[in-house]
């Protein structure tokens, strides 16, 4: 770039129309063959005026935007789309048939073991030995 550019009034009247047209220093430095140092320099020198770019840039950001409202979490919604929630809704229990869950209740798959209870139990008898004979450990498969 050259940097001895000799600023007459014509140059000095070329830079002042893009400097008010909004051009960045860069690119009037491309048009005018000079580097952007310069243009700044000269610029500072020749004291213009704050452009109206630079105005409405502020404005821009002056300008309060509306805030997009953040979608609610609705933890309830949440909740009932659990697959054990769904698997629960879809399941014909009743009291007399046992409650022992089987299968992973993260699952669809799961379900209730349904046979006849004993009396007086939530479990049919084989699951009543499960619930009351071993204390359920971790699980299991
Ligand atoms: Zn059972």
């Amino acid at each position: 770039m050259n940097n001895t550019i000799d600023w007459n009034e014509k140059r000095m009247a070329q830079l002042a129309k893009l400097w008010d047209e909004g051009l960045p220093i860069t690119q009037i430095g491309v048009k005018m063959g000079v580097s952007r140092s310069a243009i700044a320099g000269k610029i500072h020198r020749m004291q213009l005026p704050k452009r109206t770019e630079a105005k409405n840039e502020k404005a821009d950001k002056a300008t309060p935007k509306p805030r997009p409202k953040q979608p609610e979490v609705i933890p309830l919604l949440a909740r009932d789309n659990l697959p054990l929630k769904l698997a629960l809704r879809n399941i014909t229990w009743s009291r007399s048939r046992c409650s022992w869950p089987i299968g992973n209740p993260q699952s669809t798959d799961f379900h209730f073991c349904s046979k006849d209870v004993v009396v007086g139990k939530p479990y049919c008898n084989e699951h009543c030995f499960d619930a009351y004979a071993n204390p359920r450990e971790g699980g299991g498969s």
